[in-house]
């Protein structure tokens, strides 16, 4: 942090924060004026939170569970933002790197980073943003709670706005004020549940931003006197909350999904980027959808894109195009809807390049697309086009992630081990639970 805007800021405290791999974003604060030092030295953090589970319990008897070592938390300055809904910190995120210097082989941000430079040596660069649902309700223990924040009416209704006008407000001024481009804000389906999108940017910043918005709306909310849950489902019967993810490939200054001779003008790079990724969504929802909350949310026909198969603007597609408006085809994308924000951001645009880039080396192309609602077809229909239902459950998604040799040779053998022993961990921690008792474990951890 410069001396100025430390000064005008008032910024006192950063904090660095990292995402595990069971999805919780974990931190280490420092006084402003370390950060000089840390950007050079790092802060220390033990290696074993590769293992921890979402209920802060470990997965044991994998090899790197122990006590002993140590990791470096190194900030990425550029990234450094004074947050505007707590007055005195700063925050960035931090990459981890081992003790000689070097990055560490299990850093989830390093790996979204490598992915990026290898799409990139290949002539790629890839434009990513998420969307951040969330729900909330009356925090009971808050002095000030407000009646009527979390906006009773109609889903996506204007009448949300009453109540909830001036908290959707301040979350707005409050992301401009940490320049983050916020596209769009709105009430989503269901009382308290909103959702923002954010412009589309590097892999890496995109999962940066992703940390912040929802570190920022956790803090704003606060403020109101509301609590929020970023969980893939905060009760059992509600709607879910997503985290889609938008992006596009893009080669020397041009959109790969527009300009070509492929399905709705898409290049044949572009269309094979999108058809690795559709081929190996099962095992990327080990990595997308790691909870097993995350299973009780990605069910059929609640636009949370259950089935394998793509369409234009189909929402029960879990690959949706949205094809560029008429004059701004260079904003065509594709959103992944089957993702949720139990999923560490870092390894899905990681784990995504890498689909992406092995559908490119297989000059992978599209099946035909899906129109409609994949649960209303005869399953007989869906046989014969070749489209399956997502994993629908933890068991089967790591199943996937296990076959996987594309994954395990993209992420190295350190950091799917690690990301599998989680999933095995919470596998076996909710064996036994209803789904009542899954969602009210999660709910409140991501
Ligand atoms: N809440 C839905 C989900 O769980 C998504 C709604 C939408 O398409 O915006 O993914
Ligand atoms: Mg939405």
């Amino acid at each position: 942090m410069s001396e100025s805007a430390d000064g005008d800021l008032g910024v006192r405290v950063v904090a660095l924060s990292w995402v595990d791999n069971a999805g919780i974003s974990r931190v280490k604060a420092i006084p402003a004026r370390r950060l000089e030092h840390a950007n050079r030295w790092g802060v220390g953090m033990a290696p074993v939170f590769d293992t921890f589970l979402v209920d802060d319990s470990r997965a044991g008897g994998v090899g790197f569970d122990g006590p002993v070592g140590d990791l470096r938390l190194r900030p990425d300055l550029t990234r450094l933002t004074p947050l505007a809904a707590q007055h005195g910190w700063a925050w960035a995120p931090a990459d981890r790197y081992s003790q000689d210097g070097t990055p560490y082989a299990g850093c989830q941000r390093s790996f979204a980073i490598r992915m990026t430079r290898e799409a990139q040596a290949r002539g790629i660069e890839l434009r990513m943003g998420f969307e951040t649902e969330w729900t909330v309700e009356e925090d009971p223990d808050a002095a000030a709670t407000l009646s009527g924040r979390s906006g009773p009416g109609p889903a996506y209704g204007l009448a949300r706005l009453t109540g909830s006008g001036p908290y959707l407000l301040d979350i707005a001024d409050v992301l401009a004020d940490q320049r983050i481009d916020l596209l769009q804000i709105h009430p989503e389906y269901e009382t308290g549940q909103y959702e923002v999108s954010t412009a589309p940017e590097s892999p890496v910043d995109a999962a940066d931003t992703a940390v912040l918005v929802r570190h920022s709306v956790r803090a704003l909310s606060a403020r109101h006197g509301l609590l929020p849950s970023f969980a893939p489902l905060t009760t059992p019967s509600g709607a879910g909350n997503g985290g889609h993810l938008h992006l596009s490939p893009w080669r020397a200054g041009a959109n790969l999904l527009h300009g070509g001779s492929g399905p709705y003008g898409m290049t044949p790079d572009g269309e094979a980027f999108l058809a690795g990724i559709l081929e190996n969504l099962p095992a990327l929802t080990a990595i997308g959808c790691p909870s097993p909350a995350s299973y009780l949310r990605l069910i059929p026909s609640q636009w949370a894109g259950a089935y394998q198969c793509w369409g234009r603007e189909n929402r029960e597609a879990a690959l949706r195009l949205v094809t560029g408006q008429h004059g701004a085809a260079d904003t065509a994308n594709v959103e992944v809807k089957c993702f949720d924000q139990a999923a560490n951001p870092y390894l899905l645009v990681g784990t995504v390049i890498a689909a992406g880039l092995a559908g490119i080396d297989e000059g992978l192309r599209l099946p035909p697309e899906y129109r409609g609602d994949p649960a209303s077809a005869p399953p007989i229909t869906l046989d014969r086009l070749g489209i399956r239902r997502l994993p629908d459950t933890l068991t089967a998604s790591i199943g996937q992630l296990e076959e996987s040799a594309m994954l395990r040779r993209a992420m190295g053998d350190r950091l799917v081990d690690a990301v599998l022993a989680v999933r095995r961990g919470e596998e076996k921690l909710f064996a036994s639970r209803t789904p009542a008792e899954i969602v009210e474990a999660t709910r409140w951890r991501f």
